[in-house]
């Protein structure tokens, strides 16, 4: 055994940081407040995909910055309240929406993504959930022609990148999805692109066979987490019972919440909290799509889960601890009803979760500054459950002092120094 490490937070960033130490040797306890994987790692459209290099803050938001100011869109609402409090982090998100900066984004991110699906497929054999994905692509669908213009630019960072697409016509998309009313016009199907029926088994079936290996899981919160002489003391609150962990590494995978945790060293990391909500539905007919498909001009995204089908709401800014409707979820049923008839009623609750997102558009991935031993591994945005195990390689890795495979200085810590 090379040492002690306690990886706090039991998503999917956090349980394959614990994993990937484990398999170098490490002694790894994962503690969690909750179940393994039933925050936004659960509740996410489970769409692996290359599609997703192109982050959101690309030159293109500039077009529809003017529909989301009335703060009726689908696809963006905002607590102007929450935006305010946090203008630099807006003022850098919106800086960052330009051609050279939208570049560097999809370059750091295409590292993480052309891994992510080999190395989950890997995770999954071992864990034997590989049953659970389908290669079979996503589609993003067009209700009118003339508004797949709008996919230009995608589709030229597609290219410059070598993501594989087709693009698709109305007939061509009947034929892969007879599921769906003929209401699309043209869309892209992205190739490279796999998903799965359950975002949050997964998960926990990596868990599983962390623990099948060896590790340890702690069900618990961490209230506290700070270096003590040589080393970190974690204390853990389970009930009425408190605890603590001692440890050689500390990391930081608690989604987003990982600022919380960062408070006894002095960081506040530029987060900002992008809640989606989703509910499942059974179709009428009781046919499924294949795969999942995004409705763009509506702003919904549909995956094909083992309960029904999973449809999944754009970004809503505000803070993580606030209550809210899930007003676009209910903006965009009627929409949903017309691609897809659904039973009337919901089959799960109303699930509710916040993607961390940083100003670049990139996850935090490393050692903290100024402080040996602890390593941050958060702010995944809209891309964790799929780069969640390919982060979690390259940051063991680097704890062990090993260069890994690809450049890991874009998505370091420090650059966020100021
Ligand atoms: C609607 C929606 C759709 C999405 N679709 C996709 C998609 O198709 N593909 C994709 O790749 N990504 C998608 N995402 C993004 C993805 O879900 C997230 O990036 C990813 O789940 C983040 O994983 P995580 O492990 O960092 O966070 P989480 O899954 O939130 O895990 C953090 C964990 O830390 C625990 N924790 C927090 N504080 C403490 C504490 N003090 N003590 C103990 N435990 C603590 C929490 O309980 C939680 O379990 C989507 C997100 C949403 C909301």
């Amino acid at each position: 055994m090379k040492g002690k490490v306690v990886v706090i937070g039991g998503g999917m960033v956090g349980v394959c940081c614990a994993w990937f130490l484990l398999k170098r040797g490490w002694q790894v306890t994962l503690v969690e407040r909750r179940e393994i994987g039933v925050e936004t790692s659960y509740g996410n459209a489970g769409v692996i995909t290359r599609g997703s290099i192109l982050p959101l803050n690309n030159p293109r938001l500039w077009k529809s910055l003017p529909g989301y100011l009335g703060n009726h869109s689908a696809a963006v609402r905002y607590d102007p309240l929450y935006l305010a409090r946090h203008s630099w982090w807006l003022a850098r998100f919106l800086a960052n929406a330009r051609d050279e900066q939208t570049l560097r984004a999809a370059a750091a991110l295409n590292e993480l993504m052309t891994r992510a699906l080999p190395v989950h497929k890997a995770l999954m054999q071992e864990a034997d959930v590989l049953p659970r994905l389908r290669e079979n692509g996503w589609l993003k669908l067009y209700r009118h022609a003339e508004r797949f213009d709008s996919s230009a630019y995608e589709r030229r960072i597609y290219d410059h990148f070598g993501v594989s697409y087709q693009i698709v016509e109305r007939e061509q998309i009947q034929a892969l999805e007879p599921a769906l009313q003929p209401i699309f016009n043209k869309g892209i199907l992205v190739t490279d692109t796999a998903s799965v029926d359950n975002p949050g088994a997964v998960v926990q079936a990596y868990a599983a066979a962390f623990v099948a290996q060896g590790g340890v899981i702690r069900q618990g919160t961490v209230t506290d987490a700070r270096q003590v002489g040589g080393e970190f003391v974690v204390s853990i609150q389970q009930g009425v019972n408190s605890f603590a962990e001692h440890a050689d590494q500390l990391v930081l995978a608690a989604g987003p919440w990982s600022n919380q945790l960062l408070k006894p060293y002095g960081w506040q990391l530029p987060i900002c909290y992008e809640r989606g909500s989703h509910y499942h539905y059974l179709p009428q007919a009781g046919v499924l799509p294949h795969r999942p498909f995004y409705d763009v001009e509506s702003a919904y995204v549909m995956t094909p889960t083992d309960n029904g089908v999973r449809v999944t709401s754009g970004s809503h800014l505000l803070d993580i601890a606030r209550q809210a409707e899930p007003l676009q979820l209910q903006q965009v049923l009627p929409r949903v009803q017309e691609a897809l008839p659904l039973a009337s009623q919901p089959v799960s609750p109303l699930w509710q979760g916040n993607r961390p997102s940083t100003p670049d558009a990139l996850p935090i991935l490393g050692a903290l500054p100024g402080v040996p031993g602890v390593w941050l591994a958060t702010g995944h945005q809209h891309v964790g459950f799929s780069t969640g195990p390919v982060s979690a390689k390259a940051l063991a890795a680097l704890i062990d002092g090993e260069q890994p495979e690809f450049d890991m200085r874009p998505f370091s810590p420090s650059r966020f120094r100021f």
